[in-house]
Formats: C-alpha cells, structure tokens, sequence
C-alpha cells in the first residue's frame, strides 16, 4: 500500500474543506471493506484518505415524510436491525441481512454501497426497485437524485469530484403493496449472488390484480438495472404461470451478463427469468396479504 495522509474530520463541511484541499488525490472511506482491498491491489492509491467514521449524526436512520432516511454512514447491520427499517420497509432490512457476513455487515455503510457502485452489491438493487432517492453533498450545496439516474458504469457514478452520499431516502410504499429480494448463491452463503432479483407490486383496488410493478436485478450488467420491458407487461394483470413466464423472458432482453466464477453468461441469463419470476411471486403473494385478499 503506499503512504498516505490519514483525516478525520468531525463535520461534512469540514470533509469538504479537506476533499477540496486534496482534489482527486483525496479518497473518502467509510467501512473500508472495499477501498482498502483496492488500495491493497493498487488499484487505487490515494495520497489522502478522509475518514467519515467521526462524522457526526452521518449514521442516522429516521423517517421522512412517511417514508425513511438512512444516513450514508448507517451500517449494513444497523439497517438489517433497526426497528424503524424492519417496520416500515422490511423488505429493505432483509436485503441488508442477505450482505456477505455479519462481520462485513458491521463494517461497510450504506453510503459505502451505493458509491463504490459494484452491480454484484445486494442493497442497491432494492433500492432501485423501491424507487429510492440519493442525497448529495458537495462545496456548491446538496442535491438529491434517483438513484437510476446514480449508476452510470460498472464503478462508476455521477458523483462529481468532492462531492458525497449523506444519506438515501426511501418513500412509504402504497397500501396493498408487497415486496421480495432474492439472490441465487450457487456456492457460499456470504457470496456475491449469481443473479439477485428484487420485486415491488402494487395491487388494484380489486386486492387481485397488479396496478403496478418495480423489478431490479443485480449481477446481470455493468449497473444494478430496472426491467422495464417486463414491468410493463403486469400492469392489470393477475398472477398466472404464463403472465411470470412472459415477464421473465421480457426482463431477459434488460440484461446483459458477463461469464464468472459464478456462472456463465448464458446460464445468468436463463437465471434472470428463473429470479424474476420468483420474485414477482412472493411479492404478488405478500401484496395480496397486504390487501387482505388472501
Ligand atoms: C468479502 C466481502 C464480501 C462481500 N459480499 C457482499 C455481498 O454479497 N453483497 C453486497 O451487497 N456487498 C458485499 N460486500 C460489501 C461491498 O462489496 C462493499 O465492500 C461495501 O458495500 C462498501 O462499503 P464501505 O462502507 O466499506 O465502503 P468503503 O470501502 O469505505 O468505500 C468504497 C468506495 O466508496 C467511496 N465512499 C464510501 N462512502 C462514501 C460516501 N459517503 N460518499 C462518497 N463516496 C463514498 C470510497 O471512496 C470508495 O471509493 C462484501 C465485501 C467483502 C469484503
């Protein structure tokens, strides 16, 4: 690793002031869990890395107009274990619990998640799929943007230079709403997923049929992405085998992924079929318990 200057400023204006001092040579790190693995393997090698542990209130989880705020620096657990997520969004608190190990769960952050933008991370495909909003903060100000609009490229984002996460913000889902992440792990339990899939239905009044649908999938494209083309089919539709068939090949023709050591591109592809339409299901199941319709 090579030598670097070490700050830990105890506000943001004050990480802002050293981001600004230092330039692109400047690094942020949060959990560490990824960026000290990159600067290990030389893959990056700041001159300084400004820590945001002692950040005050950066770690807040609360509500926001109905729905949550979870401040950058909140760990993986404290989202999988807060009351407050597990209450309002507990589909949010399971795809936290779904990350690695608890040991790297008590160390990486949610700003850390979204930042270092690897489309095998678990917690921003829920995120996507929940619709959910990224706070910014630069010297010029704060700004909020969809977090589709976040992932630009594989590790990339459209954070401009000095500018940090502070927080996501989730809105309430609707009534008669039911949600389900799953991630396919074909070898260890605390693995990236081969293909993780993330659904949010909305059912009619009727408590049987979709008025609307968000799915996202992971590790199947340079981003974490929304299937559109399969979200369109559900709109007025009920849950049948061949309504999950239609919206699994659909969602086929959002991806494109690559061959790993977790599965080839072909057969992530079939996958992605296999997950959405799993997922599709338990969320029209838990929608229609939410409806009272089952
Ligand atoms: C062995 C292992 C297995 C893992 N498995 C999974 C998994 O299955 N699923 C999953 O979702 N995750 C998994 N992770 C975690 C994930 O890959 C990242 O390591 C983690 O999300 C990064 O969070 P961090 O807080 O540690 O970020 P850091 O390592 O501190 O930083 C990562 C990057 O983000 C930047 N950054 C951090 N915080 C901010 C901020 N607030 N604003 C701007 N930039 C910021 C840093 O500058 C750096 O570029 C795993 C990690 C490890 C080590």
């Amino acid at each position: 690793m090579n030598a670097f200057d070490y700050r830990s400023p105890r506000s943001l204006d004050e990480a802002l002031a050293v981001l600004g001092e230092y330039g692109e040579d400047a690094r942020v790190v949060a959990g560490g869990t990824a960026l000290v693995t990159m600067m290990r393997q030389r893959l990056v090698q700041p001159s300084c890395l400004v820590s945001l542990r002692a950040v005050q209130g950066l770690d807040r989880i609360e509500t926001d107009n109905g729905g949550l705020r979870l401040g950058a620096l909140a760990t993986h657990r404290e989202a999988e274990t807060s009351p407050l997520v597990r209450e309002r969004i507990p589909v949010l608190a399971e795809t936290f619990r779904r990350v690695a190990t608890v040991r790297i769960r008590h160390m990486a952050t949610v700003g850390g998640a979204l930042a270092h933008a690897d489309p095998n991370q678990d917690p921003p495909v829920t995120l996507l799929a929940l619709g959910a909003r990224v706070e910014i903060r630069g010297a010029q100000g704060s700004r909020e943007l969809p977090l589709a609009e976040f992932f630009r490229d594989y590790y990339e984002t459209a954070l401009e230079p000095g500018e940090l996460v502070t927080a996501i913000k989730v809105a309430p889902p609707p009534p008669a709403t039911g949600a389900a992440f799953l991630k396919f792990l074909p070898r260890t339990a605390d693995d990236y997923a081969t293909v993780a899939a993330a659904a949010i239905v909305t059912l009619d009044p009727d408590g049987i049929r979709c008025r609307e649908a968000r799915i996202a999938l992971g590790s199947v494209g340079v981003t974490p992405l929304r299937a559109r083309s399969a979200e369109a089919l559900l709109a007025g539709e009920g849950l049948s085998e061949s309504v999950l068939r239609d919206a699994g090949e659909a969602a086929k023709t959002a991806v494109d992924p690559l061959s790993d050591h977790r599965g080839s591109a072909a057969y992530k592809l079939e996958m992605t079929a296999v997950m959405v339409g799993r997922a599709l299901t338990q969320a029209w199941e838990a929608a229609r318990r939410a409806a009272g319709t089952r």
